[in-house]
């Protein structure tokens, strides 16, 4: 029997780790919290999945949420009206299949759970490079899946596959209950608040129950980069208000009646996108493949993380059930990152995209959306296969001939 062992008990650790032991591999995860610390510490994500990676759930029997989480129905985009206090821009489409968010407190604790049933051997610890040799040594393969976790940094940052090297927005989340729905069905609400930052919201499940996840992305510096006195739950709360307020008074007002889901529903930081190379050479010179955000982490503006976390699980086990009885070294593991990284530089090139001013055709884009039904349809399914995007959305003679054949049909 193969033995694999996993760095990390998160999206995408977990993911690949069930679906091996249903194939039978031995594996073994290593993971610095256990399933009830998770549970009781701060919120860790926004985590809204769209119908692909949902599905990728779905084939292990591992979507226990599907009842119980409230769908997301849709995409909105407003953009606020210079002058009033009106919106300049604003459409919404529906998704063709619903995304949903389950709070990783109350996904991972399950998904742990589910592991050690199968049979899993979890350790509780946080792994070092020590340990990562001892592992190294004793299994047929060692797969590093700690998202922001230091650990990651084994592997080389990607300089010709990361433009960034600083945060590109400070972020926030705020998880409320009480916040009157959208009508008429629901939607992750994007505002684009030029020279500001984006705001989304869009409804979850938490511990105790549906919720609406309030997520910040503020550009550093300006006006929405504004939490760092924000030091208890209630100042984080008045934020977050504070901002719909001024910002979004639309938005502002859905949230008379909001409260905390509870005192950890909230969280602020950010890090700067990154690429590393997927391949980590341990000082004994033993390899091991890098997984996930480890490897491949973007910022949060358009919901893709742990929808590229279920699709590289997804796409790394199937790379190891084809491999067979073959030892898996460093051709093995940098052609199956390149698998994920077929799929991945598209939503990684989309997402940076996002993170700069939107040139005008960009916005000619999103301003024809509002005329122009099946264009709202197509950007908002986009979030489901960014690949879509591609050429049109970031290459502005494809815009152009786009919209032309559009307007013309
Ligand atoms: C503010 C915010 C909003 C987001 N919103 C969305 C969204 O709406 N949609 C979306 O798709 N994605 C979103 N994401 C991204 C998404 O949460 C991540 O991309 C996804 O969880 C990554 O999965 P992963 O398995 O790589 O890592 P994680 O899920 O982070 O799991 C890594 C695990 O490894 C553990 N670990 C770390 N170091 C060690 C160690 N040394 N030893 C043992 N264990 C270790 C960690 O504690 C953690 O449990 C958001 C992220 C943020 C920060």
């Amino acid at each position: 029997m193969k033995t694999i062992s996993i760095i990390g008990g998160g999206q995408s650790g977990l993911q690949l780790a069930i679906g091996l032991l249903q194939k039978g591999y031995g594996v073994k995860v290593i993971q610095d919290r256990t399933g009830e610390e998770l549970a009781a510490g701060k919120v860790m994500s926004s985590q809204c999945q769209f119908d692909a990676a949902l599905q990728l759930e779905r084939d292990l029997g591992i979507n226990f949420w599907e009842q119980d989480c409230p769908p997301v129905e849709g995409i909105s985009f407003s953009v606020p009206h210079p002058e009033s206090k009106g919106k300049a821009l604003d459409w919404a489409a529906r998704l063709d299949k619903v995304a949903q968010s389950v709070d990783q407190r109350v996904k991972m604790p399950r998904w742990l759970a589910e592991f050690e049933k199968l049979g899993g051997k979890l350790v509780i610890a946080s792994a070092d490079i020590a340990m990562l040799e001892a592992e190294a040594k004793a299994a047929d393969l060692v797969l590093v899946a700690s998202g922001k976790g230091e650990i990651g940094k084994l592997f080389e940052r990607d300089a010709a596959r990361s433009p960034f090297d600083a945060p590109q927005r400070a972020l926030a989340l705020t998880y409320v209950h009480g916040m009157t729905p959208r009508e008429p069905f629901s939607a992750v609400n994007f505002n684009l608040i030029p020279g500001v930052g984006e705001y989304f919201v869009f409804p979850a499940l938490t511990k105790s129950g549906p919720c609406e996840i309030m997520v910040f992305e503020g550009v550093p510096g300006g006006p929405m980069d504004c939490w760092k006195d924000a030091t208890t739950p209630q100042a984080h709360l008045d934020t977050s208000l504070n901002i719909l307020k001024t910002f979004a008074p639309w938005e502002y007002d859905r949230c008379r009646n909001v409260e905390l889901t509870d005192a950890n529903g909230i969280l602020a930081g950010r890090f700067p996108p990154t690429v590393r190379k997927p391949v980590g050479t341990l000082p004994s010179g033993a390899k091991v493949l890098g997984l996930g955000d480890a490897v491949c982490l973007n910022d949060p503006i358009t919901g893709q993380g742990a929808n590229n976390a279920a699709k590289a699980a997804a796409i790394y086990l199937q790379a190891i059930l084809d491999h067979g009885d073959r030892p898996f070294d460093a051709i093995w593991m940098q052609g199956t990152f390149e698998r994920f990284w077929d799929y991945a530089q598209w939503v990684v090139q989309w997402t940076n995209g996002m993170l700069m001013p939107p040139p005008p055709f960009v916005l000619n884009i999103m301003g024809t959306a509002q005329a122009l039904p099946g264009l709202a349809s197509r950007i908002a399914n986009g979030f489901d296969d960014p690949r879509d995007f591609f050429p049109w959305f970031v290459n502005e003679a494809a815009a152009d001939d786009y919209l032309t054949s559009l307007q013309a049909a």
